[in-house]
C-alpha cells in the first residue's frame, strides 16, 4: 500500500499548524454516528422526568434573566419559547472584587476572584429537540437571545470577553439532552484571543485589509471547501481544519462584533445554522459538537482588522498526548472531501 504524503497546514490567522493526513481507507461516511434513527427509549423518559429544563420544572432553574413567550390565542395560556436563566453551577459568579493577588515570593503566583456571569439558554420547551430539527423562527430566537445578553452583560463592570458556545452531545461536554448553550462572561481576555486579535491587526497593517475577508476571498475563489454560501454568509471547511468536519460560517458583510448584527443577517443566520447542522446531523448521524461564536471584545468595534464568526468543531476524535504535548492538530481527514460530502446531502429548512 502507498501512504499518501501527510501536509502540514498552516492557519494563516493564529500561526497554529495542522497536519492534515487523510487515510486512505477512511471515506466520509465512516464517521456516521448511528443515532438518528434511535426510538425515544424508557430511560430517555425517565431522563425527561428529571430534567430541570422541561417546562413545569422552572423553579429548580429559578428566575429568568430573559424569555421569549409565544401567544396561543386569547383564551390559552402564553408559553414560554425560550428562557435564559444563570446557571445553578457557574464557572463564575457575579462579584466586584478583582485585584490580582499574588502567592509566593516576588508575586510568582497571581490569582484573583472568579467574578463575572454564566447563563443557559434553555433554547427550546420541548426536551428531545435540537437546532436540526427547529424551526427557523426558534432558531432565530435562540440568535436574538445571544445578542440581547451580550449587549447587557458587555455593560457590566469587569466584564472583558463574553464566549457564547453549544455542547451537544456526552463527547462535546453535556449529559444535559435538553437543547441549550451557554454565555461566559469573564473578567480577563485569555492569551489566544489576544494574539488571535494580534495578529489580525498585524495582517491588517501589512496589507491593509481585514484577514477573515480575504479567507472569505480566497475559499471563494477555490470554490472546493465551500459548503454553502448566502445573500449574507458563507460556509465552508477550513484549508487548516483541526479536526473532521470542522466547519466556519462566515459574514460576508465586514463586522468585528457578533452584538451588532442587523435584522435580515440574523434570520440568514439562523437558516445557514439549521442547515448546516442539519447535514451533520443527517450525514454523519446526529453527532457531538461543539460550537462557540468569536466576535471582537465589545471595545474593539468598529474594527476594521477583527470579523466575527462561528465555529463548529465536530467530536469525532479525542485530543490526545500528541496534540495536548505539541499543540499540533492531527486531522486524519481531507477538508475538500468533507466539505464536498457535506455540499451533497440535503438539508430542507422549513420556517
Ligand atoms: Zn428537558
Ligand atoms: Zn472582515
Amino acid at each position: 500500500m502507498v501512504n499518501i504524503m501527510p501536509e502540514l497546514r498552516q492557519n494563516p490567522i493564529t500561526k497554529d499548524w495542522v497536519i492534515i493526513a487523510p487515510e486512505r481507507s477512511k471515506r466520509p461516511n465512516q464517521f456516521k454516528q448511528h443515532r438518528v434513527q434511535e426510538k425515544i427509549t424508557k430511560l430517555d423518559r425517565e431522563e425527561k422526568a428529571r430534567c430541570p429544563f422541561c417546562p413545569g420544572n422552572e423553579e429548580i432553574c429559578g428566575k429568568a434573566v430573559l424569555a421569549y413567550y409565544e401567544d396561543f390565542g386569547e383564551d390559552a395560556q402564553s408559553k414560554w419559547s425560550l428562557r435564559v436563566v444563570p446557571n445553578k453551577f457557574p464557572a463564575l459568579v457575579e462579584g466586584e472584587e478583582t485585584s490580582r493577588i499574588t502567592e509566593g515570593t516576588g508575586n510568582f503566583f497571581v490569582k484573583m476572584n472568579g467574578v463575572g456571569y454564566h447563563e443557559i439558554v434553555i433554547e427550546h420547551p420541548e426536551h428531545f429537540q435540537t437546532i436540526a430539527t427547529m424551526p427557523c423562527k426558534s432558531v432565530e430566537n435562540i440568535i436574538s437571545s445571544y445578542i440581547e445578553r451580550y449587549q447587557v452583560l458587555i455593560k457590566k463592570p469587569n466584564v472583558e470577553l463574553i464566549t457564547i458556545f453549544r455542547n451537544n452531545g456526552p463527547g462535546a461536554g453535556t449529559s444535559l439532552r435538553h437543547p441549550h448553550s451557554q454565555i461566559i462572561a469573564s473578567p480577563i481576555i485569555p492569551i489566544h484571543i489576544r494574539h488571535m486579535i494580534e495578529e489580525a491587526v498585524r495582517y491588517f497593517d501589512t496589507m491593509g485589509r481585514c484577514i477573515y475577508c480575504n479567507m472569505i476571498k480566497q475559499e471563494k475563489i477555490l470554490g472546493k471547501r465551500v459548503i454553502l454560501e448566502t445573500d449574507y454568509f458563507v460556509a465552508f471547511a477550513p484549508f487548516f481544519s483541526r479536526s473532521p468536519f470542522e466547519t466556519w460560517i462566515l459574514p460576508k458583510k465586514h463586522k468585528a462584533s457578533f452584538a451588532t448584527i442587523s435584522n435580515i443577517e440574523k434570520k440568514d443566520l439562523a437558516r445557514v445554522l439549521i442547515d448546516i447542522l442539519k447535514r451533520l446531523y443527517h450525514g454523519l448521524d446526529n453527532p457531538d459538537y461543539n460550537y462557540m461564536i468569536h466576535s471582537a471584545p465589545y471595545q474593539e468595534d468598529p474594527a476594521d482588522y477583527y470579523h466575527w464568526h462561528l465555529q463548529i468543531l465536530p467530536k469525532l476524535y479525542k485530543v490526545a498526548g500528541f496534540e495536548l504535548g505539541s499543540g499540533i492538530y492531527l486531522n486524519s481527514t481531507s477538508p475538500e472531501e468533507n466539505a464536498k460530502y457535506l455540499k451533497e446531502i440535503k438539508a430542507d429548512v422549513s420556517e
